[in-house]
């Protein structure tokens, strides 16, 4: 039985929600949700994120909107995993302890497996190693403990592999070489992303808000650096952005002098309608959640019988390719933009799971 005795939870009642439940734990001053959106397709699985949110409000819907995100990416992932996410709300530079971490444990493991996590913004893997010794539902933890490691390298890999379908929609080529790439961030994915594209023979220029990093990245493949704040007007093929969300806006989108926009940042359309924009425009834009989900996609091969296997990973780590090409032609097809389509793709998937599920119940 789970040590669940000091832990309070309760469920928070949320339409076309699987479960949303919070935990509250005064002994460590644990104040935490977990969201399951939709199971249909596996275990949900989402990162956990600690955030000095302003009120309960504010961290229920950030784990809502992130929760039913995980969703859609896995579907299109094929993970075999659900969505979910949870938050710890706390300031992670000063509220985090090893009380915190074991009661989240103990969250988690009262859920007996419905929801999986992983190391989000906020959280470190020296957190999730306190955390799995209450659980076993926790993801991404070192190679040295049996887990897949770093998603980082894995997300890159991934970039590469959609970035072979962006260039045959947008360019009528399938290798990157002679063309023009500018990077903003080149911190854990973007770097990676960078050396990657060097090698197949790309030109790139780089910028981040650390400029020694974006330096040392230039001088190491031998690309241009600019200030941080140019990056995203530079004259170029692909813009890929690998730092924060929202750069897709509307004081953004007018300085855009690219004609595709594929990166590894999270949320790159500050608004959905930011999409559609950008179509009208005629940049092609590889939708985020579709493009940067090698990370999910390697730590998804932990779950696996027998466990993990690189190999298996970086095979399933190639479906990027087939998937954006189909949301590519469903775009083309149904006269939509690239993200709008992604979603349908999604929720295609999704209701066949429906279906499935519903079918065997009734065998
Ligand atoms: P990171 O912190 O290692 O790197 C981000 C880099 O961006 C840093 O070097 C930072 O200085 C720089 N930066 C921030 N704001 C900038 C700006 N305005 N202009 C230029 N540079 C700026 O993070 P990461 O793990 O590389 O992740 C980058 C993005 O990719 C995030 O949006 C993340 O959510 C997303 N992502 C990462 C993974 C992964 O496996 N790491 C997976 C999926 C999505």
């Amino acid at each position: 039985m789970p040590r669940t005795d000091a832990l309070e939870i309760t469920d928070i009642p949320v339409p076309e929600y699987e479960r949303v439940a919070r935990a509250i734990h005064r002994e460590s001053g644990l104040h935490a949700i977990i969201a399951i959106h939709d199971r249909t397709l596996g275990p949900a699985l989402g990162g956990m994120r600690m955030w000095n949110y302003r009120s309960e409000d504010e961290a229920l819907t950030d784990v809502l909107r992130l929760s039913k995100g995980m969703t859609y990416k896995s579907a299109l992932a094929r993970t075999g995993l659900g969505g979910g996410k949870s938050v710890v709300i706390g300031d992670a530079r000063t509220d985090k302890s090893e009380a915190l971490f074991l009661a989240m444990g103990r969250f988690i493991e009262s859920l007996g497996g419905a929801y999986i996590t992983a190391e989000d913004v906020g959280t470190t893997i020296p957190d999730l190693e306190i955390v799995r010794r209450e659980t076993k539902w926790v993801t991404g933890l070192s190679v040295a403990s049996h887990s897949s490691g770093n998603p980082s390298p894995y997300t890159a890999i991934g970039c590469l592999v959609g970035l072979r379908a962006v260039l045959e929609a947008g360019f009528r080529t399938s290798s990157p070489r002679g063309l023009t790439f500018a990077i903003q961030g080149v911190g854990a994915v973007g770097s990676a992303l960078a050396r990657g594209l060097a090698k197949e023979g790309a030109k790139l220029v780089v910028a981040d808000m650390h400029e020694d990093r974006a330096k040392a990245v230039a001088a190491e493949i031998g690309a241009r650096h600019v200030p941080h704040e140019t990056i995203l007007e530079q004259e170029c093929d692909v813009l890929a952005p690998c730092a924060l969300g929202g750069v897709v806006n509307d004081r953004t989108i007018a300085r855009f002098a690219c004609k595709a926009i594929a990166g590894c940042a999270n949320n790159q359309l500050l608004e959905p309608r930011h999409g559609d924009v950008l179509a009208e425009r005629g940049i092609l834009y590889a939708p985020d959640y579709v493009i940067n989900a090698g990370g999910i996609i390697n730590v998804s091969c932990e779950l696996h019988d027998g466990g993990y296997r690189e190999a298996e990973a970086r095979r399933r780590i190639d479906a990027i390719y087939p998937t954006l090409k189909e949301i590519f032609e469903i775009a083309a097809r149904e006269g939509t933009s690239t993200h709008r389509a992604a979603d349908r793709l999604a929720e295609r998937i999704l209701a066949e799971g429906k279906k499935r599920q519903s079918n065997g119940k009734a065998r």
